[in-house]
Parts: structure tokens; C-alpha cells; sequence
């Protein structure tokens, strides 16, 4: 399996580093444990890829960039803690957008990642490395983080299930932050039960990260398919625009059409909001990435610019943070800094949060007439590497997906079936949106919709 995934990763640049000699390790210990009758645990002998913004013990951390680049974490984020505990193999740590900043995975340092469906297209980001990687077969599964649609655009551009639980569910200590408000991580899978199961080991309280829940993880998909004729399936009108590629908009009605012919009710719900919530992301996300990557001055860690003669300590942190940083990063604490300062916090950020606020009464609303909410995870499938997007085109790839980091609700995006691009023939996600903490219907719908697609 090693050596499968190192040759074709020289081909999707899917991993930064692959942890061959730990993952041999683990898989012997699993093996050891089985002959002698143990249980290894739930996860024990499948292979899992891990975004490179969490911290693990074995090889380095970089989230990406040239900043972290030699970077090795003394600890291991609460979730690698988890997984290894369950039993899984770490096979290796997977490329990025730097910092988790971006939709296309292009921003990484150590160059693009490709789409296993089209190796001159982008695997979606920001956890393009791990969605690669699992579209490719070269991983059972991954976890990614989602901010702002990171774990589920890159999910539906390579074919795969990507699933982020409520803010709260899983424990963020270790994840480098990026939007600490919006952070969360999650896995992603081949299928909807993977990603439950990965879920249910992740989730829980945990004392490292005060922001984490302790509502009991009910097992998700123990009580097998659940009954269309049950349930309300509300589809925003704010996704059926005629900003869809003419395809997505096709998945979407075939799938309303056999939820439909099987008993759901069917609701036409308004989300006025949507668009708002792209300006608003993109203030509240970047304000708090200011902050948060204040830390990397090249003094305690991290890239430090070669110090000149003469140089003052602030001239220093300027070089390091320009030398370190890649532009969209360099961007994006711009923009933070700038709508956080004297002056133009009233009008931008205090601002945003009040539209947060109304975004989140908006899904208030939204479930009062429906249980889940099913639209397309992105309006299009994966465009080219190099397709040269200017920024608003990149940051509204994101339209359908920031929402739910902004209320703070699970969402989860499920192959919905392919499309046709310029004579190639790509995948499409589904994108299910639940009310907080409502993630076993999620996941049982997520696995009905699922089954569905699979039997077209
Ligand atoms: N694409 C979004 C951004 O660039 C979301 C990123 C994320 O979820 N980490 O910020």
C-alpha cells in the first residue's frame, strides 16, 4: 500500500509527507494485538491521511507553508489521540491551501494538488490533499478542517463524502487555527458510514478545548435506513440559481425527485441571506486569522528571515511575515487587521456579527418547516488548475458551503452523481445542511440520499 501511494502521489501531490516507517509500526502493533485476541478497536486496520494543520508528533506540521516548514509538533491534536486509540494507521500528513486559506488547494507551498478525476483540475480546497487523496483509493479516509466549506467542497469535487459536525462536536486542540469561531474538523470518506464511524470516534467533550460539547455522540447509523415518508427535505430557492453549471442543478432535481417518488415532502424554503454570507465570511474569518497568526513572528518559532545588521525587531517581523507567508495569507491579514482597526470595526466586523446573527435566525426559521435543508455543495464541479479565478470568483465557490460554519450547523456533502465539462466527465456533491447538534438524522438522510445516487 506504501509504495502504491508513493508513486501516485508524485502524480496528485496529494501528501506532503507520507509516514511510512509509523504507519508500518501501527499496522504490525494492530496485528500483534489481533493474534493475541484483543480488540484493536473500531477503526484498526484502516488507513487514514491527515490534513497538515493538525498537529501530530510523528513528522512535521506545515499547514503548507514555508512558514512551518520545519515545524514538528510536541504534542498530538486531541483527534490523531483519538484515532490511534481506535486503532487506525496515520499513513501520512496531505496538502492544503496554506493555512487552510483557499478553495482550490493552488495555494500550497510546496505546489498544486490534482483531482484524481482530472489531473489538470483542482481537488477543491482547502483539504485538497486529503480529498485527493481518498478520491484516489490512496487513503480509506482523512480528516480535513472546515471553516468556511473546506472539508466539503474539496469532498464533492473528488467524488467523496465530507462531513463537518456541529461547532462544539469535536475537539479543535492541536488544529492550527485558523477562524476560531468558524473552525471545525471533520472526516472524509468513501461512504457516509465511514464518516459516521470516524465521527463517533472523534466527537466528545474534551477538557483541552473549553468549546466542546458534552451532548452524548448517538451512534448514527445503528438504527439502519431511516423512512423518506417521514421527512421534510426543504430546498432553498438561493441554490437554484442560474449560477449552478446547468449539471449540478440536474443532480440536485434527480435527487428531489426520488427523495419525492419515495414519500418525502418536498418544501421550497427562502434563504434570503445567502449571499450575505460570503461578505460576511470574508470578514469574519479573515479578522480572526489576523489574530491568530500573530503568533508567527519568527522569534519563537517557525520561519525567521536571516537577520540583517542594523535591522530593528520590527523590520525583522515585517521580512519574516512577508518572506514566510504565501499572498492570499498575506491578503487575508490585510483585510483582518484593517476591518478590526479603530475606525472600521463598527462598519465591518461588529457589523458582520450582527449579520451572523441574522443568518443563524434565518436556519432557525428554515427548520421550523423542515428537518434538513439539501442543496449543491458548490455551484460548479472542479475547474482547471491555473484557471486564473480572481479572488471574489474564488471566495464565491463558497457561496453554498460558509453558512453552516457561520450558524455554527453540521453539514455534510455526498457524491450526487457526475457532470459533463468541456468533454470530461467530473463529480458533484450533494450538500445537506441539519440543525446544531442534529447530526444522527443527518447522517441517517446523508446514507438514504446516498443509497439512491449509488442505485441510479
Ligand atoms: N475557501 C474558504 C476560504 O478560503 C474556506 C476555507 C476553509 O474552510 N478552511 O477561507
Amino acid at each position: 500500500m506504501i509504495t502504491e501511494i508513493e508513486s501516485s502521489n508524485s502524480t496528485l501531490n496529494a501528501y506532503h509527507e507520507i509516514l511510512a516507517d509509523s504507519a508500518r509500526a501501527t499496522a504490525h502493533s494492530i496485528d500483534t494485538r489481533l493474534a493475541a485476541g484483543d480488540d484493536p478497536g473500531p477503526l484498526a486496520g484502516s488507513i487514514l491521511a491527515i490534513k497538515d494543520n493538525l498537529c501530530t508528533t510523528e513528522g512535521h506540521t506545515t499547514c503548507s507553508s514555508r512558514m512551518l516548514e520545519n515545524y514538528r509538533s510536541p504534542y498530538d491534536a486531541t483527534v490523531i489521540t483519538r484515532l490511534l486509540e481506535a486503532g487506525a494507521t496515520l499513513v501520512g500528513k496531505t496538502n492544503m491551501d496554506e493555512f487552510a486559506m483557499g478553495s482550490s488547494s493552488e495555494t500550497c507551498a510546496w505546489g498544486p494538488v490534482r483531482n484524481p478525476h482530472g489531473n489538470d483540475r483542482v481537488p477543491g480546497g482547502s483539504s485538497g490533499g486529503s480529498a485527493s487523496a481518498v478520491g484516489a483509493g490512496l487513503a480509506d479516509a482523512a480528516l480535513g478542517s472546515d471553516t468556511g466549506g473546506s472539508i466539503r467542497q474539496p469532498a464533492a469535487f473528488c467524488g467523496c463524502v465530507g462531513f463537518k459536525p456541529t461547532y462544539g462536536r469535536i475537539s479543535r486542540y492541536g488544529l492550527v487555527a485558523f477562524g476560531s469561531s468558524l473552525d471545525q474538523i471533520g472526516p472524509l470518506a468513501r461512504s457516509v458510514r465511514d464518516a459516521a464511524l470516524i465521527y463517533e470516534v472523534l466527537g466528545g467533550v474534551d477538557s483541552n478545548d473549553a468549546t466542546t460539547s458534552d451532548l452524548a455522540i448517538e451512534p448514527s447509523l445503528a438504527d439502519g435506513p431511516i423512512d423518506p415518508s417521514t421527512l421534510r427535505i426543504g430546498v432553498p430557492r438561493e441554490h437554484c440559481t442560474d449560477r449552478n453549471h446547468p449539471g449540478v442543478t440536474e443532480r440536485l432535481e434527480q435527487a428531489i425527485d426520488s427523495l419525492r417518488n419515495a414519500g418525502a415532502t418536498i418544501v421550497d424554503v427562502d434563504l434570503p441571506m445567502t449571499d450575505y454570507g460570503i461578505s460576511t465570511y470574508y470578514v469574519i474569518a479573515p479578522a480572526e486569522a489576523s489574530s491568530n497568526l500573530a503568533r508567527y513572528d519568527g522569534i519563537r518559532y517557525g520561519y525567521r528571515a536571516d537577520p540583517r545588521p542594523g535591522e530593528s525587531l520590527e523590520e525583522l517581523y515585517a521580512r519574516t511575515r512577508s518572506e514566510g507567508f504565501g499572498p492570499e495569507v498575506r491578503r487575508r491579514i490585510m483585510l483582518g487587521t484593517y476591518v478590526l482597526s479603530a475606525g472600521y470595526y463598527d462598519a465591518y466586523y461588529k457589523r458582520s456579527l450582527q449579520v451572523r446573527r441574522l443568518i443563524k435566525q434565518e436556519f432557525d426559521s428554515a427548520f421550523a418547516k423542515c428537518d434538513i435543508l439539501l442543496g449543491p455543495t458548490s455551484p460548479s464541479p472542479a475547474f482547471r488548475i491555473g484557471a486564473g479565478l480572481d479572488t471574489i470568483s474564488m471566495y464565491l465557490n463558497d457561496v453554498y458551503t460558509v453558512n453552516a460554519n457561520i450558524a455554527g450547523i453540521p453539514a455534510i456533502s455526498i457524491p450526487g452523481g457526475s457532470v459533463e465539462q468541456d468533454g470530461e466527465t467530473l463529480p458533484i456533491g450533494l450538500h445537506l445542511q441539519a440543525p446544531a447538534f442534529g447530526e444522527s438524522k443527518l447522517l441517517r438522510v446523508a446514507s438514504t440520499i446516498e443509497s439512491m445516487v449509488r442505485s441510479r
